[in-house]
């Protein structure tokens, strides 16, 4: 899944060229595979922190596997979420086949 058009590809592309020796991941959220950015906060350095596709971070693909396995091979039509500081990363349900469920931010 392609987030942000060609001006973030263009990005994503010369980010994987960069970081080729860095260590792989797959983002569940947006299906990326490849390095992973480092982001530093006020907390200090986080290693392999945010997805360079879809910019989720651990806690954004933690949900959204927690969500998926929560629901796996339950009907959601009838399901509705609430979901507090919502972030794009959610968005991606429409791809994942929980596109019925109502999602409220
Ligand atoms: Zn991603």
């Amino acid at each position: 899944m392609l987030y942000y058009g060609l001006k973030n590809r263009i990005r994503l592309l010369i980010f994987m060229f960069r970081n080729l020796q860095k260590e792989k991941f797959e983002c569940p959220v947006c299906g990326y595979s490849g390095p992973f950015r480092d982001i530093v906060t006020s907390e200090g350095p986080r290693k392999h922190a945010k997805c360079p596709n879809c910019t989720a971070s651990e806690r954004h693909r933690i949900q959204f596997v927690v969500v998926h396995e929560v629901l796996r091979d339950r009907k959601t039509a009838h399901l509705k979420m609430l979901h507090f500081a919502p972030n794009h990363s959610f968005a991606s349900f429409s791809h994942s086949g929980l596109a019925n469920m109502k999602l409220r931010t």
